[in-house]
Formats: C-alpha cells, sequence, structure tokens
C-alpha cells in the first residue's frame, strides 16, 4: 500500500494554524514493516506556543455557554462522520486493529463519544442554587490531553470530548506510534467553528513534550492515560504543582464465572476480552477465574476458543487478531508469557512461537493455565494477546482471587442469577464490572482504583473532571 499523502505531516497546530517543523518520525504499519505517514517532532517551544494558544483561545470559549459547546461539538461529530472510512483506514494502519475492531471500537464509539458529551454540554446547568447560594460551574483552564497507541482516537475523544464540553481548551499529545489519527481529528476540528486555539496540536516524543506539559503553570490539568510508570511521574509533577492529574492506566481485570454461570456463553466471551485489539486493552478480562470444580472444563472451552480466532491481516474482515503496535511490545508480551513458563505454567493455547507466513509484529492467542497463585502473569499488566486460567475454591476465594492484584480497572461476573452476581460485583475493587456480558455504556464513569489511575472519564462524572466550582453567595 502506498501511504497517502494526507498521512505525511511534519506540521504542529497552534492557535488554528498548522506550522511545518523540520525535524518527523516516521510510523510504521505494524503488520508490514512499511512506513505509513510520518508526524512533527514537536520541542519544548512549541509547548509554549501551544499553551499560550490554549489560555488565549480559553477567554472567549470559556464563557460560551452549554448550547455553543453542544453546537459546536455536533459540527465536529459530523465532520468526523464525514471521515469515518479515513479514520478507520489509519487505526488500521497505525495501531493493526483488524477491520471490524477498528470500526467499532476505535472510531465509531470515539464518535459516539463526542456525541454524547454534546449532549451533556446543552443539558448539564453551568449554574445551579443550594441555599443562598449561586454554584458556578466553571471550565478549570487549558487540558493537557496525553494519549497512548492502543486506542488512539477513542482516549482522545474521551478526553477532548469533556474538555470542550466543560469550556476547556487542549493541547493533545498523541503517542508517537500513532500521531495519524490525531492528525485527522484536528483536521476535522478545523471545519468547525470551534475558534483558532481551542484545540492544539503537538506530536512528539513523551519523554520530552510530557514533563514540559505536566510543568507548564498555566496547564490546568492534565489527562494522562498510559502506563502506570508514566503515570506516576505525571502525578508526582502535578502533585507538586497542585494541579489535577486524571490518570487512566493499566489493569489486571478478572471475569469471574459463578458455579451456575453458563460457561459455553461465558468462556469464549472472556477469551474474546482478553484477545481485543490483540490484547492491547486496558480493560481487558485477562484472567478467568472458575470454580475448581469446573476448572478443567473452561480451560479446554477457552484453548478451543483461542485457537479459533483468526490472527492475520487487519484489512481482512475475517481476521480477529492484528499485530501488536511494535517490535518492543511483542518482545515485551513474549518475555511475560515465556516467564510464566519458566516458572511452571502450561501453555493450553498459543505460545511464543512465530506464526508462518506473518512477517510483522504477531503474538498467537494464548491461554496459560496451571500458574501458581500470586505468579506475576497473574497480577501484572501484559497488554497482549493471553489470558490466564485460575481456580478458586468458594466464591469468597472467588472474591479475593480477584482483587489480589496491585489494580483495578475492570472486570465481569457471570451468573444464572444476576442478582447474585451484582452481590459479587459489589465486592470487587474494580472500576466497572459487566454482568453476563453487558454492554459497554459509554455514559458510565470510566476508571480505575490503585494502580489503575485517578479519577474518571466518560459521562457526567468525566466532565466534571474538566470543570470548577465557585460558589457565590447572595
Ligand atoms: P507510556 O505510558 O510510556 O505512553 C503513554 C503516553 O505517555 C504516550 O503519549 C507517551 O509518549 C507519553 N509519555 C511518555 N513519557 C512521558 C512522560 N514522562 N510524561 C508524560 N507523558 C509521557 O506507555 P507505553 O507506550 O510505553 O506502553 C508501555 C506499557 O504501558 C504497555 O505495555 C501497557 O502495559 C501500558 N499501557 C497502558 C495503556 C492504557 O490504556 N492504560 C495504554 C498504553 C500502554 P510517547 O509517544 O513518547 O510514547
Amino acid at each position: 500500500m502506498t501511504a497517502p499523502q494526507n498521512w505525511m505531516r511534519d506540521t504542529v497546530l497552534t492557535g488554528g494554524r498548522w506550522e511545518p517543523r523540520s525535524t518527523t518520525t516516521d510510523v510504521e504499519n505494524p503488520a508490514t514493516g512499511e512506513i505509513v505517514g510520518r508526524a512533527a517532532s514537536a520541542t519544548v517551544a512549541d509547548v509554549n506556543l501551544a499553551v499560550a494558544a490554549a489560555v488565549a483561545a480559553g477567554t472567549d470559549w470559556g464563557r460560551t455557554t452549554g448550547k455553543q459547546r453542544s453546537a459546536a461539538l455536533e459540527e465536529l461529530v459530523a465532520a468526523l462522520r464525514d471521515r469515518r472510512d479515513e479514520l478507520v483506514a489509519a487505526t488500521i494502519a497505525e495501531v493493526g486493529a483488524p477491520i471490524t475492531v477498528a470500526e467499532e471500537a476505535h472510531v465509531d464509539l470515539a464518535i459516539e463519544i463526542i456525541e454524547s458529551f454534546a449532549v451533556i454540554a446543552r443539558d448539564t446547568p453551568l449554574r445551579e442554587r443550594t441555599g443562598n447560594s449561586v454554584l458556578l460551574r466553571r471550565p478549570a483552564g487549558v487540558v493537557a490531553c496525553i494519549t497512548p497507541w492502543n486506542y488512539p482516537l477513542y482516549q482522545l475523544a474521551a478526553k477532548v470530548g469533556a474538555a470542550l464540553a466543560a469550556g476547556c481548551t487542549t493541547v493533545l499529545k498523541p503517542a508517537e506510534l500513532t500521531p495519524i489519527t490525531t492528525y485527522l481529528f484536528c483536521d476535522a476540528v478545523l471545519e468547525t467553528s470551534l475558534p483558532a486555539g481551542v484545540v492544539n496540536l503537538l506530536p512528539g516524543s513523551g519523554t520530552v513534550l510530557g514533563p514540559a506539559l505536566t510543568e507548564h503553570p498555566d496547564v490546568a490539568v492534565v489527562s494522562f492515560t498510559g502506563s502506570t510508570m508514566v503515570g506516576r511521574q505525571v502525578g508526582r509533577s502535578a502533585g507538586e504543582l497542585i494541579k489535577r492529574a486524571c490518570l487512566e492506566l493499566g489493569g489486571k481485570s478478572a471475569s469471574v464465572l459463578l458455579a451456575d454461570a453458563d460457561f459455553e456463553v461465558a468462556v469464549p466471551a472472556t477469551v474474546d476480552a482478553a484477545m481485543l485489539n490483540s490484547g492491547q486493552t486496558c480493560s481487558a478480562w485477562t484472567r478467568l477465574l472458575v470454580p475448581q470444580e469446573r476448572y478443567d472444563e473452561a480451560v479446554t472451552l477457552a484453548s478451543k476458543r483461542a485457537d479459533a480466532l483468526v490472527v492475520g491481516d487487519p484489512n481482512d474482515r475475517s481476521t480477529d487478531l492484528g499485530p501488536l503496535v511494535s517490535h518492543k511490545q511483542r518482545l515485551s508480551v513474549l518475555a511475560a508469557v515465556d516467564g510464566a513458563i519458566e516458572r511452571g505454567a502450561r501453555v493450553a493455547a498459543g505460545g511464543t512461537d512465530p506464526i508462518p507466513g506473518l512477517d510483522g509484529h504477531y503474538v498467537r492467542a494464548t491461554v496459560l493455565c496451571d500458574i501458581k497463585r500470586g505468579d506475576p502473569v497473574t497480577t501484572e499488566e501484559i497488554f497482549g494477546p493471553v489470558l490466564v486460567v485460575e481456580a478458586y475454591r468458594d466464591e469468597d476465594d472467588a472474591v479475593a482471587l480477584a482483587n489480589a492484584t496491585d489494580y483495578g480497572l475492570a472486570g465481569a461476573v457471570w451468573s444464572a442469577d444476576a442478582e447474585a452476581a451484582l452481590e459479587i460485583a459489589a465486592r470487587l475493587d474494580t472500576g466497572q464490572v459487566d454482568i453476563n456480558g453487558a454492554l459497554f455504556n459509554p455514559l458510565a464513569p470510566f476508571g480505575g482504583w490503585k494502580l489503575s489511575g485517578l479519577g474518571r472519564e466518560l459521562g457526567v462524572i468525566g466532565f466534571e473532571e474538566f470543570t470548577e466550582w465557585t460558589s457565590v453567595q447572595m
């Protein structure tokens, strides 16, 4: 495939204008190794320009009404819909996501989220009364949106949609591996009536731009999604400056099957969730917890499902798993699997052998079992297509086992009795739980307990992260 010229960029966006920069970074297609795009490598000087533009734009944008913000977000939804096909193609090319996943989980969901914030901007009052006080819900200021490579457009939408709805202005810092979708997003922004400087874009290195953004005195909120290690650095710097940091970090979420669950449904659904986006999903259910007496049955069903998943060309509609995003990520996942095998785990499906005919950063859909309790493969995030199966003795043990990680982002409970499942869900120390495969709800707050993060994204609660209150007594 010849890379579209539109994906070969050398510009940053500040104050509504594309400005060329002399240094760029290539974007690789993880399925083929081809160069499919290029992005500017912004500098610390660019951070100052972009933040100044965002501050200047904030004076007027921060005074807009909810209806005006809503109308602008609706225009953005339309502009994104107009370029849906290109956004899908770019997601496939830079992330390696299979086309069906790119369509549904990356692009359509991202557009749906912007739309949800158009509704929230319209319907959420900016003034409320309590007793003799008028409570003013005000924009927090300039938001630095630092996003990862696993769902570049979705992560961006969750941050920018909420920030704009709240009347904030933004500086976007996409992952260096996946900047193309963010460029296309900004193209869409420029087609709307959103004023210049409300959205600014700085592609480039996180180690250069991240600290400069986080420590900039005029950045009021840092909204970060990525690794716990970098999240800690962001949180530390933000704490020092007493500014807000919303941190969406990793996960090691458990899918708990109660004894009466329908295993024929729950096990394959858990495998599919673990492998979504080649397992590069922070909320993936990467642990399958089953009663001891149904362990063998669960391992058999899980390996059957994993073996049936098609690993291959992300442009092919029959593909379930594309490549991992990078050579580095592939090595990291293979090392985690090898480590578990050395410590005694059994490979029920997949494993670390290369896949004949596939030269990209591919890893087989892997199921590990017979693992010692507390083994790192059951507690640490792998961020690849790897599911572990674990046995529990009784429901108290299931809850203890599910909670026995430093993370707490998502989870699932399966039972013939939804109320019994809800009782278990209420004991899981985690931000989201789906019962019996219930649908993702983009209006429900999303975020983590423990090392999975601070704050919430999505819905009204996500919007609140970008607002400040002024209480006026009169
Ligand atoms: P990082 O946390 O390094 O990257 C996330 C974003 O932060 C990128 O935009 C990155 O920039 C930027 N960044 C890097 N350093 C800093 C810094 N000092 N200050 C501010 N921002 C910074 O994740 P990786 O890409 O290295 O992935 C490593 C692991 O993180 C994965 O294996 C996975 O376990 C986890 N992860 C979790 C995600 C989630 O959704 N919770 C998403 C992605 C990864 P740059 O473009 O230079 O990378």
